[in-house]
């Protein structure tokens, strides 16, 4: 039996999982994020354990992913200071001794979802985590989508609704989609957390009016087959029918989309679809190695 690693890093919680060659999860582990060193420390022991023959990481960003830099697999000009340029890649190889695959949450979780959630089947995905943040991944023709960076497809610019006054609160952007639409953004428009509000029909239009010209901007670029949406926020499953009802409005036509009931959906993974793309990073590193 080989046994994988999988790591889904965040800025709260880091989920480690066991995997074995089918991509299956055997066992699982969480701890809350802490300094770099400390959490390292803790989760070291538990893939030594399996002798795991590689490692898959989607990560919280920015992450260097360009191969012929010096900071490969090192986190960038992160808010989480104490994670700002640690060598986050090199030290699990380092500690771990084995291949290690990366990139961004979300990339992951795309993967996660093509290969074997809501997507199964496509070669082409999205997905979009609406949370404490805002952020996107992709997978085109079955690779993930990298660049000279990673996208950070939360932070693009929508119009303002004549509605609305919000500053924002994106400390790089105000008032780009994350600004307006995350979780936080929403507690602070409203002055309560965004699951108190479910009742509000107000809040959820204006919601789904920031992410629906968010899904019309990645459709005309990207063409993705289907647009997975999880994430906190997306638990109002009231935002579905408003989303598929303003992407149909502000694309007024102008290409054909799929079905709209299939093209906007939730993840196939529940929670998982981060941890499962990790993982099938970990057995692509091995095949790579
Ligand atoms: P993270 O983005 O940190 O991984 P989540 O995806 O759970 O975590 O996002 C947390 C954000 O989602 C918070 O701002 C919270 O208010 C919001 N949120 C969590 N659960 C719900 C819910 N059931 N309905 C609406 N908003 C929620
Ligand atoms: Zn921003």
């Amino acid at each position: 039996m080989a046994y994988y690693g999988a790591i889904e890093a965040g800025g709260t919680k880091f989920c480690c999982a066991i995997g074995n060659e089918h991509g299956e999860i055997i066992e699982e582990f969480t701890i809350p994020t802490g300094k770099p060193d400390e959490t390292l420390q803790k989760l070291i022991p538990f893939f030594q354990t399996y002798q795991i023959e590689a490692l898959g990481v989607g990560s919280f960003g920015p992450i260097c992913v360009k191969r012929d830099d010096p900071s490969y697999g090192y986190l960038m000009n992160t808010p989480k200071v104490d994670w700002k340029h640690y060598p986050f890649i090199p030290e699990l190889e380092k500690q771990l001794g084995v291949p290690v695959s990366f990139t961004t949450d979300v990339n992951a979780a795309a993967l996660g979802e093509l290969t074997k959630g809501a997507a199964k089947g496509l070669t082409s995905c999205m997905y979009i985590t609406v949370g404490t943040g805002i952020g996107a991944g992709a997978v085109v023709k079955n690779e993930l989508l990298h660049g000279h960076s990673h996208p950070e497809m939360g932070h693009i610019l929508v119009r303002l609704h004549a509605s609305d006054s919000f500053a924002g609160i994106c400390p790089a952007h105000g008032t780009c989609l994350e600004g307006l639409a995350c979780g936080p953004a929403i507690e602070k428009r409203w002055g309560k957390p965004a699951k108190e509000l479910v009742e509000q029909e107000a809040v959820w239009a204006l919601e789904a009016d920031y992410l629906a010209q968010a899904l019309m901007q990645y459709t005309l670029i990207l063409s993705p087959e289907r647009i997975i949406m999880g994430g906190g926020v997306m638990k109002q499953k009231q935002l579905f029918p408003l989303l598929r009802e303003k992407l149909a409005f502000y694309m007024n036509d102008y290409i054909d989309l799929p079905p709209l009931d299939t093209y906007i959906v939730s993840p196939g993974l529940g929670d998982k679809a981060g941890i499962t793309g990790a993982l099938l990073l970990a057995m692509e590193a091995k095949g790579n190695a």
